[in-house]
């Protein structure tokens, strides 16, 4: 819950609007300020006062306990021009609070926790537990200092600006000075030295198997015995794995709730097919297959740690099996529209920033560098690497890196997203992130060319033979679809675009609008209407759509106009 507060009129009409623009996550404390600021710090996650930062600093300075525990608080000022994080900027959220009002009241958002600032990551913002002095080794990384990457397990971290070749060399041959920082990744129960921290990166899955009825405390006793025997971390534990039949089981949830972790379950069948160590009777009698805990824990493969335990009980009523799972790798295909900043959407910005491996194309590299974390190792390559690319940034993944494969527009029209998918097997994870293709960005220049049904079409007969784009063209022109031209002109092919516009005028008449964009939301954009009679093939080239209406397409106000459909204006309401 969010704590709104306020003093005077400006801000409680700050209050309100917070509060109408996210009820259900706000509560507005009335009353004398000291007050409400001492009620809200006691019964909410997070603080927003619109009061000035010296008295909010007066009122919560005596309520501060532990950074970890303390609420997130964000100030506003009395003319609405900044949303200030004042205390509990990660562990609190105040930053992404700060950021999130910001945005709602066009505030700016002023954060000044180093981490964020400077573009390193905050190692407890990461996602994964941390142990060990985090503010030691932040410091470390934003002074610039060496810090090692010990990362035994290989998983899929944003980019720590952390020494490079010579570290690792030495971390790989475990020498190691306890005066060096370092960030170590491991599923192992470790003792932080001075100057590490440990992160815990979601490895290990535990099946489980349980009588019905068997108590939490028997379940997750025999789960922590397992982990502490094999040495391994509970902070590592992704989830607790288990057969359809105890989805419900009271011990499981219990278990998993107190570990913090989900329940995944498996039908029998799934777990029966699964190859397993210690298969029994039991449990084929009771649920359906010869192993739940072993299977279920499996069935996604990786590498058995501990096999199948029972718990110490008399009778034992449960059972289980630590695995750990293999890292995926994280492929983003990721869409930086047109060129224009402001068209690159914030989720391809955040893509950008959690990969630690960038491939892709120099020129569109070059459109995005500015927002990389420093440290982002960039494989970029010239005009005609495709195949190379898409290669090269699935090898990676299957590394276990996080991978963010760019392309402009949108990354799956004529880009890297197919042949990059046609060579990914499920051993990793993908993400698409859309962007505005060629096609949109120069409609919206050129008026509504596509109002109607459209089609894009690529000119370009390097990987697919000409007889298949003209009778693509040629079924566009019978069906009097709008088509955006993609590829249409380049030095060594200058036939394709004329002879595709002839045959579209066998179906469109010579005044048909023909719209012409150059470079869209790039600084030098320009645009032409014209018609199929009088467009100069000459003057088009490959940073050039062309887009051609259909018979219903107008020039209206040197506009182009495509009508929703012939009776739209008269259809019944
Ligand atoms: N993935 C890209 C298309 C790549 S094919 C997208 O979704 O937009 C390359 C062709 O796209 C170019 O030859 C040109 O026809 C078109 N194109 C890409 N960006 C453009 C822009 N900003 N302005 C005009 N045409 C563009």
């Amino acid at each position: 819950m969010i704590g709104l507060i306020s003093a005077t009129a400006a801000g409680s009409a700050g209050c309100q609007r917070v509060a109408s623009a996210w009820p259900g996550r706000t509560r507005v404390y009335e009353g004398p300020v000291g007050d409400a600021v001492r009620r809200a710090f006691a019964e909410c996650e997070q603080l927003v006062c619109f009061l000035a930062t010296g008295a909010v600093v007066r009122l919560v300075a005596p309520l501060l306990i532990d950074k970890a525990s303390d609420p997130g608080v964000v100030c506003v000022d009395e003319g609405g021009r900044f949303a200030v994080s004042l205390v509990g900027g990660h562990g609190g959220g105040a930053n992404e609070l700060a950021r999130e009002v910001g945005e709602l009241l066009g505030a700016e958002p002023v954060v000044t926790t180093a981490t964020d600032s400077v573009g390193v990551p905050g190692l407890d913002t990461l996602g994964f537990p941390v142990e060990g002095d985090v503010a030691a080794v932040s410091r470390a990384m934003l002074d610039g200092e060496p810090v090692a990457l010990k990362a035994e397990l290989a998983w899929p971290l944003p980019p720590l600006p952390v020494a490079a070749a010579a570290a690792a060399a030495a971390a790989a041959a475990g020498q190691y000075s306890s005066r060096q920082y370092s960030i170590r990744v491991t599923d192992k129960v470790v003792e932080p030295s001075e100057r590490e921290v440990v992160l815990r990166p979601p490895s290990l899955v535990v099946g489980v198997g349980s009588s019905k009825g068997a108590p939490v405390d028997e379940v997750l006793g025999l789960v922590h015995e397992a982990l502490r025997d094999a040495g391994l971390s509970a902070k590592s534990v992704a989830e607790l794995a288990t057969v359809d039949a105890k989805a419900g089981e009271p011990g499981i949830l219990g278990a998993a709730e107190r570990l913090g972790v989900t329940v995944v379950t498996y039908s029998a069948e799934e777990l029966a097919a699964v190859d397993v160590p210690n298969p029994s009777d039991a449990p084929l009698a009771a649920v359906g297959t010869p192993s739940v805990a072993e299977a279920a824990a499996l069935v996604r493969g990786g590498e058995l740690l501990v096999p199948k335990r029972k718990s110490t009980a008399q009778p034992a009523m449960a059972t289980c099996a630590v695995v750990r799972r293999a890292a995926r790798g994280r492929l983003a295909v990721v869409g930086l529209g047109p060129g224009a900043r402001d068209l690159l959407t914030p989720r391809a910005k955040d893509e950008l920033r959690r990969a630690s491996v960038l491939v892709g194309l120099d020129q569109y590299v070059d459109q995005i560098r500015d927002l990389l974390r420093p440290g982002t190792r960039i494989l970029e390559s010239g005009l005609g690497a495709e195949e190379e690319r898409a290669r090269t940034a699935v090898a990676e993944a299957r590394l276990g890196q996080a991978v963010a494969l760019i392309g402009s527009g949108d990354a799956g029209v004529y880009a890297m997203a197919s042949p990059a998918l046609a060579e990914a097997s499920d051993d990793i994870d993908v993400v698409g992130v859309p962007g505005v293709t060629a096609a949109l960005a120069a409609g919206a220049i050129l008026g509504a060319p596509l109002g109607h049904d459209h089609v894009s079409i690529s000119l370009s007969d390097l990987h697919t033979p000409w007889e298949v784009i003209e009778r693509r063209v040629r079924a566009a022109a019978e069906a009097d679809i709008v088509v955006t031209f993609y590829n249409p002109r380049s030095r060594g092919r200058d036939w394709q675009l004329p002879k595709a516009l002839t045959i579209l005028a066998e179906h469109r008449k010579p005044t048909t609008p023909v719209g012409v964009v150059r470079n869209a939301s790039r600084p030098d954009e320009s645009s032409r209407l014209t018609t199929l009679a009088g467009l100069d093939p000459a003057t088009v080239d490959m940073m050039t759509v062309v887009t051609v209406g259909n018979t219903a397409t107008r020039e209206i106000a040197g506009r182009m106009v495509t009508p929703r459909g012939y009776r739209w204006q008269e259809e019944p309401k």
